[in-house]
């Protein structure tokens, strides 16, 4: 019977050496294919000059290279650029790259839909249909970095996209380990951030990943909580700060907290009091994101002068906080808009793939 091909792209470097050494080839040359395709960018097998003839010829035996198909890209003018994906009929999911100076960060989605229910969330409207596999993240990486101008190159990678990361550990550890192998595209551990809404039991994960940990706080109190993060009541706020702090002392890294600001639900005086409060405990820093209204949210987006409000009152207490700039907001990229109903009705260039 023949053997199922196994996708190239889901295999950590010691996952594809077991897998070339069950087909007879010494585990050496798992690690040539590895560096010619993530390290050097070369897919073409003929270009590969020191694999040998028996295993070139073994290759389309043993691998497929599938990818998710790109469907669209769309340039804000703010420089952001939003790609839509594609994993098989009525299975799309977006994600961002965000310029900013030096840095140019790949926000990549985890999920197809998402199941956690964050009230404000765009993306939550959808529920899960799918976790994505390691080569299907690790493949939003690959084909966004074919995709842009030959001087600019992927520096971060964010799991802030569509979906929880920690609700699909098996696809975004393994997705972590491919893409920071030293072999290929060398990315560091500290560049990539994994961020949740709450998941404490698979907090220890990113810990033993050595990426950094976000948390989508979005309240300072287990009332505010639980009514915009439903996984609050199942996880309250001294669970989930107790993981934090035991990820801090691991790690020694601060750990951010994401806090959206939701007029009247999340901005008050005293959410802010509170917010410093919990800040004093824990090692961190705090990312104000002020509400990007879309339709049906039920949630506003609070005046610019009491987000300033906000901000000062933090930083008059000494908290690391920084207020997140709005990026994409014309193509529907920006924090919290993510969802993969494609409208093309917006004025940015669309280029389908
Ligand atoms: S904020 Fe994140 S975890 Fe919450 S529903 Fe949206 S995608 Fe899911």
């Amino acid at each position: 019977m023949e053997k199922t091909k196994h996708n190239f792209y889901n295999l950590t470097l010691s996952e594809l050496e077991s897998v070339v050494a069950e087909y007879g080839h010494k585990a050496f040359r798992a690690r040539q294919l590895f560096q010619w395709i993530y390290a050097h960018k070369v897919t073409d097998l003929d270009k590969m000059t020191n694999l040998s003839k028996d295993f070139k010829q073994d290759i389309p035996n043993i691998f497929n290279f599938e990818m998710p198909d790109l469907l669209t890209e769309k340039v804000s003018t703010d420089g952001t650029r939003k790609y839509l994906f594609s994993v098989g009929p009525g299975l799309s999911f977006e994600t961002v790259m965000i310029p900013a100076g030096d840095r140019n960060t790949l926000c990549v989605s985890s999920e197809v839909g998402c199941n956690m229910a964050c009230k404000f969330c765009f993306t939550a409207k959808q529920k899960l249909k799918k976790r994505l596999t390691a080569s299907e993240i690790v493949g939003q990486f690959i084909k966004v970095q074919n995709m842009l101008p030959k001087d600019i190159q992927l520096t971060n990678i964010v799991f802030m996209g569509m979906g929880e990361p920690l609700d699909n550990p098996e696809g975004v550890f393994s997705s972590i380990k491919i893409l920071t192998s030293e072999l290929g595209v060398n990315l560091s551990r500290k560049k990539i951030t994994v961020s949740t809404s709450g998941l404490v039991d698979k907090i220890p994960l990113v810990t033993e990943s050595g990426a950094r940990l976000a948390v989508s706080l979005n309240g300072a109190d287990n009332q505010t909580r639980d009514r915009v993060m439903p996984i609050n009541k199942k996880w309250n706020i001294e669970a989930l700060l107790q993981a934090c702090l035991d990820y801090t002392n691991a790690t020694k890294d601060k750990v951010t907290f994401e806090y959206v600001l939701l007029k009247d639900v999340t901005d008050r005086p005293e959410d802010a009091k509170k917010l410093i409060q919990l800040a004093r405990k824990i090692p961190c820093k705090i990312n104000i994101i002020p509400f990007n209204e879309h339709p049906n949210s039920g949630f506003e987006r609070p005046s610019e002068s009491s987000i300033d409000r906000f901000q000062k009152v933090l930083m008059n207490n000494n908290i690391h906080v920084l207020r997140r700039k709005t990026m994409g907001r014309d193509i529907y990229a920006a924090c919290g808009q993510l969802n993969s109903v494609y409208k093309n009705n917006e004025s940015t260039q669309t280029r389908a793939n």
